[in-house]
């Protein structure tokens, strides 16, 4: 993943906590953008042939009574992937812009609706329309805000994390006065967190706003029979985001 360009000329300033994660140095070389956010899930069952799946256009999705522990603990189906990139989950809580060319011209989409999830793009995982492709990522300038990313993974290498969060917050002082929450492989799209936001706007941020906001951020999860795990890991990913950017420089 370079930061200064990518294949489709992508203007890139994205989270680099995040996209310092990404796979290993080998991949960030090579890999894009673009790649990036539009790589398709990383479902094992989605991935191998042996499984005609509601996502290949077969009746069923097999994560449901299979082997479901890195899937969605939100989102209700009827297909249980996370998705898999760690630069779209900053994307959103940065408020970037995504640009996007096809035979009709260029376009915009906010990042926070780029995602669909899979009751309205079931063989797809965003609003691309057949020959469109991602071509700028568009991020605001931060001003006064502060950001952090936090992840959790099995092992430090190349794994995708089990779960994670990235929280933009705008301080005056120590009161946060707007906080943006979204949490990462937790569901089929980065999911944001109109609940933990609401209990950090206007507050003061501590240890203890902290653990309340990732309360509320996970209070509506909804584990599959091998994923309740996935909630004290999320959860614990939100709270260490919040406090990271509480103390970061502005
Ligand atoms: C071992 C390993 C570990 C990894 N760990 C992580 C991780 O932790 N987090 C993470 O986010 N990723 C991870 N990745 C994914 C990696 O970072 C790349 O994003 C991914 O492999 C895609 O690479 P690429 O840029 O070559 O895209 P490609 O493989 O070329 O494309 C991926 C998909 O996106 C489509 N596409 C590509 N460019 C565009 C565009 N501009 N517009 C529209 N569609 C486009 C392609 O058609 C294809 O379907 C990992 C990969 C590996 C192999
Ligand atoms: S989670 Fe989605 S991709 Fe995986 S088996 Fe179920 S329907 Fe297929």
């Amino acid at each position: 993943m370079r930061h200064d360009q990518a294949a489709g000329g992508l203007e890139i300033a994205v989270g680099t906590q995040a996209a310092g994660e990404v796979g290993t140095p080998q991949i960030r070389n090579v890999g894009t953008v673009g790649g990036n956010l539009n790589q398709r899930p990383r479902c094992w069952y989605f991935r191998n042939e042996e499984f005609p799946c509601l996502k290949k256009g077969g009746s069923r999705c097999f994560a449901v009574d299979g082997e479901n522990q890195y899937h969605a603990i939100f989102g209700d189906g009827p297909c249980h992937i996370v998705h898999p990139s760690s630069l779209a989950v900053p994307s959103i809580a940065l408020n970037a812009r995504f640009r996007v060319a096809g035979p009709r011209g260029e376009r915009e989409v906010a990042a926070g609706d780029y995602f669909l999830m899979p009751d309205r793009n079931l063989f797809g995982e965003t609003v691309l329309e057949p020959n469109e492709l991602l071509t700028h990522v568009i991020v605001p300038a931060p001003g006064a805000a502060r950001n952090a990313t936090y992840e959790v993974r099995f092992k430090q290498s190349h794994d995708w994390p089990i779960a994670f969060a990235s929280v933009a917050l705008q301080m005056q002082g120590g009161t946060v006065a707007e906080a943006r929450v979204v949490l990462g492989a937790v569901a089929p799209i980065p999911w944001r967190s109109p609940a933990a936001e609401a209990v950090l706007k206007g507050q003061t941020m501590s240890d203890a706003l902290a653990v309340k906001a990732a309360e509320a951020a996970l209070a509506d999860a909804s584990p599959m029979s091998h994923n309740a795990y996935k909630v004290q890991v999320a959860r614990t990913a939100v709270k260490r985001a919040l406090l990271q950017a509480a103390a970061a420089t502005a």
